[in-house]
């Protein structure tokens, strides 16, 4: 069982194949058996507990009885909830996220909790306080990051789907350096409520998964307004289960400035020959320009860690936590905050203060807000001349362990595809479109807002015409 797809399972427990206990049996084993690292802690007995409830139970809401792993950086009540750090060690929230809660009413089973950077910072996972998580494709590499341990549970069939979150491309890099599907949706389709935040106007939850279908169908699940979360919007219309086989009529976008030399060989063609797809299918490609993208890595590495900064304060050993015992306040916060924090997120706490302080304040912040709205209006005239845009997902393939911890930037152009999307607010996920060098390739897709199930449409089509095998060798399917 823990081979199908979560699209599968659900029909194998209506046909009362399994049950919902077998099947979550089956999945906590594999979890457990946790080789990659993907997982920071299991809740097998909750789990269970939850399974067999669901299957003594006279209704089956959508979802029923299907196992689904989180990303730690959403609360989840009465289980421990780090975001990767040590500060946050042993704290036990006391409510549980919205996206959670709508996947627990549609009868959804948690059945852990999964590895990250810490707060979400990074893109190899390798910032994590606790643990390395491997690439399941191959162990001595990175899964991506920062939701690596949601990446990599899913490509190594730990969990049918998962949850994740994206500030500048976290579902999504990971995804393509796992060979599977992410999704980043619309800014506020899904309620922020009970996320950790990292940096409130880019932070947005959404599905990992091993084909297009269910992550639109967990999407489905997720969208909608939540008085809890004020940004969170009214979702217009549902979102719908793709069929589409073709793509007449569709005008995809290559985003050129995406395609040059930053951008690995191997990557670049696996990238070009899936435009060709597009054209076999009935889409036109036609070459697009985002030119104030490339100011896209520094205005988000401005406006990220300010938002992280203020965010971040609140973790000051007195609210949440751990604390230190201390004499003086001075030596509260070095013992906490200072020997708690990880180095990144000290990093970005730093960069973010001085951004913010007066003086420097519209010369850092306020000019990045204002490239924010060029790179905004740079999709806005794309989107007058094509239906999407595409590009590759990351400009490499999955790089090794260790490779890119002590040159931060290495690390931040990880997300140079992914970072001008977020600062527009916009939905895109990433599908697996190739090889190269034996290792998956991921592209990127992304719409004008609200264009989730023209995006998860297009994908669908182009998935089943690529073929792509989601299996790791070496991975049991
Ligand atoms: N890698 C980027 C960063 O470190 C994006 C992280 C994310 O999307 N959470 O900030």
């Amino acid at each position: 069982m823990v081979g199908l797809s979560a699209e599968a399972q659900i029909a194998a427990l209506r046909a009362g194949e399994v049950s919902s206990a077998d099947l979550v049996e089956e999945q906590l084993a594999r979890a457990a058996d946790d080789p990659w690292g993907s997982f920071l802690r299991l809740d097998a007995d909750g789990a269970r507990a939850r399974a067999r409830a669901i299957d003594a139970a006279p209704e089956r809401p959508p979802l029923a009885g299907i196992p689904i792993a989180v990303k730690d950086v959403l609360s989840t009540r009465d289980i421990e909830t780090t975001c990767g750090s040590r500060i946050l060690e042993g704290f036990r929230p006391v409510y549980t996220a919205t996206s959670v809660a709508r996947l627990e009413a549609a009868g959804a089973v948690v059945i852990g909790k999964t590895n990250m950077d810490e707060f979400a910072m990074g893109s190899s996972t390798e910032n994590s306080a606790y643990q390395l998580t491997r690439n399941p494709w191959d162990a001595d590499r990175v899964p991506g990051g920062s939701s690596g341990g949601s990446a990599a549970c899913v490509a190594a069939r730990q969990a049918p789907w998962s949850l994740g979150s994206d500030t500048g491309g976290s579902i999504r890099q990971p995804a393509a350096l796992c060979g599977i599907v992410g999704m980043k949706p619309t800014y506020g389709a899904v309620s922020r409520y009970g996320l950790i935040a990292f940096a409130s106007s880019l932070d947005q939850i959404g599905p990992f998964a091993r084909t297009v279908r269910d992550a639109a169908l967990l999407l489905s699940h997720l969208v909608g307004r939540d008085p809890l979360d004020s940004t969170s919007l009214e979702w217009p219309e549902p979102v719908r289960v793709p069929t589409a086989e073709r793509l007449d009529g569709l005008r995809v976008g290559l985003v050129q400035e995406l395609m040059g030399e930053g951008t690995e060989p191997g990557v670049r063609e696996a990238v070009e020959r899936a435009m060709g797809v597009v054209e076999d299918l009935g889409g036109t490609v036609v070459p697009i320009s985002l030119p104030s993208s490339e100011q896209g890595l520094a205005t988000y590495y401005v406006i990220a860690p300010a938002e992280c900064s203020a965010n971040l304060a609140r973790f000051d050993g007195i609210r949440y936590g751990a604390r230190v015992a201390a004499e003086t306040l001075l030596e509260h916060y070095e013992g906490t905050r200072g020997a708690l924090f990880g180095p990144e997120v000290k990093r970005r706490i730093m960069l973010g203060t001085f951004a913010l302080a007066s003086g420097y304040y519209d010369q850092y912040y306020g000019r990045a807000q204002r490239v924010r709205t060029l790179i905004v209006r740079d999709f806005r005239e794309a989107f007058a001349q094509v239906d999407l845009v595409a590009s590759p997902t990351s400009p490499t393939v999955a790089f090794r362990l260790g490779e890119r911890t002590d040159d931060p930037y290495q690390m931040y152009l990880a997300d140079i595809c992914t970072i001008p999307v977020s600062l527009a607010g916009l939905p895109a996920l990433s599908i697996p479109c190739g090889l190269a060098d034996g290792l998956p390739v991921g592209l990127q897709l992304a719409g004008p807002a609200f264009s989730e199930n023209r995006l998860l449409d297009a994908a669908h089509a182009l998935e089943q015409a690529i073929g792509f095998d989601t299996l790791p060798p070496g991975v049991e399917g």
